[in-house]
């Protein structure tokens, strides 16, 4: 028998209402799979919960409570609307795990899937999203947030790439190229920031010409990027690129396949694995009851399949695979939640995945 403890973070926005359904699909998925797999949940608190209660959205408590789990389930925050003192002066919860855990691989993966409308044909492709530098300022700081307002009109904000920071993700983006069509395209914007991104777009083919030379690889600027991946999505299949141009191409990916709400990530560091919706907490629906927790379903999936290739233990697999059975039947025969086009309300999807999980 193996006991894996997960951490469990609520947030803020629609992250109640996703978390809670992947944590009933997690524990029907595990009784399902009856393989002997435990898991102890540990809810840690995170947002405006955290605020409340500790005066910080990321307290201590959580970090020391994270720190003694395999990984775990990160809701998204809705950190824009925090008092200032948290707001301006700290990263945001995101950030902050990301920094703290060293998490510097963000995997985002968008394909389209039965049951929805891809605007991009079959479209297949990862992005690794650097996590720890690039252009989100705050994540190069040891202190600070990394923008410095010089005049109440003057705003400089500090831009890192590192050698180090940009073999890991490299290595990551090749590693799971090597596993599906191998290809790895690289995105960065050399034209006119160049040394920072000579040394990102070099470095990356370096990794692959010395490591990975069976994958193909070419590159382009992130403008150009966005326009392939709306003319052309079904061409790529592993893009690496640094933390912010990361965020925004996996949102558009993201919706181009579906909806937002599809949108699965995990954010790693070799050790341990956070698994996050790609999205952010949605607060235009928050509390409604319509938000489409795939996003946090499928993440909560690559948690257990990362977990299962870093403790080989193909149990967790075995429950990874009902989950992603019974979601993806789900979306592909209904109910549709109504970013999708349905009216299915979170509660009532999740209710239907669990009885695909009860009833297969
Ligand atoms: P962040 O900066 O934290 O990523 P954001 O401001 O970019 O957040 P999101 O919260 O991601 O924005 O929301 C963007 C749009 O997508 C909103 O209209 C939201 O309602 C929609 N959306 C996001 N997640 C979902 C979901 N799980 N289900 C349905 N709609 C969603």
């Amino acid at each position: 028998m193996s006991k894996y403890k997960l951490g469990v973070l609520y947030g803020d926005g629609i992250g109640p209402e996703i978390v809670k359904s992947s944590v009933e699909v997690l524990k029907a998925a595990t009784e399902k799979a009856a393989n002997g797999t435990e898991f102890e949940l540990k809810e840690l608190p995170m947002g405006w919960e955290g605020i409340q209660k500790y005066n910080d959205p990321v307290p201590e408590i959580t970090k020391k409570g994270l720190e003694e789990t395999n990984g775990w389930l990160m809701a998204p925050h809705d950190s824009a609307a925090y008092p200032d003192e948290h707001r301006v002066a700290k990263r945001n919860p995101s950030g902050e795990l990301r920094h703290h855990f060293d998490l510097y691989s963000n995997v985002r993966p968008s394909r389209a899937l039965p049951g929805t409308t891809s605007l991009v044909g079959n479209a297949d492709l990862v992005i690794f999203r650097e996590n720890t530098e690039g252009f989100l300022s705050d994540r190069n700081m040891y202190k600070g947030t990394g923008e410095y307002m010089v005049t109440p009109n003057v705003a400089l904000v500090t831009g890192v790439f590192t050698r180090e920071a940009t073999e890991r993700i490299a290595h990551e983006a090749f590693k799971l190229a090597m596993t599906r069509r191998k290809k790895v395209t690289i995105v960065h914007k050399a034209n006119v920031i160049k040394f920072a991104f000579e040394l990102f777009r070099d470095v990356c083919y370096e990794v692959g010409k010395k490591y990975y030379p069976e994958v193909e690889v070419n590159d382009f600027h992130i403008d150009a990027m966005t326009a392939h991946l709306v003319r052309r999505a079904e061409a790529f299949d592993v893009v690496v690129t640094e933390n912010l141009f990361g965020d925004i191409l996996s949102d558009l990916a993201g919706e181009l396949v579906g909806s937002l709400g599809l949108s699965p990530s995990l954010n790693t560091n070799g050790t341990q694995a956070m698994a996050q919706a790609a999205h952010g907490s949605a607060p235009d629906i928050a509390g409604q009851n319509v938000a489409n927790p795939t996003s946090m379903l499928l993440s909560t999936v690559m948690l257990l399949q990362w977990l299962a290739a870093h403790h080989n233990d193909n149990n967790l697999n075995e429950i990874a695979k009902v989950m992603e059975e019974a979601v993806l039947g789900t979306i592909a025969e209904g109910p549709t939640t109504r970013d999708l086009g349905g009216s299915a309300s979170t509660t009532e999807f999740t209710e239907a995945v669990v009885k695909r999980i009860n009833q297969g």
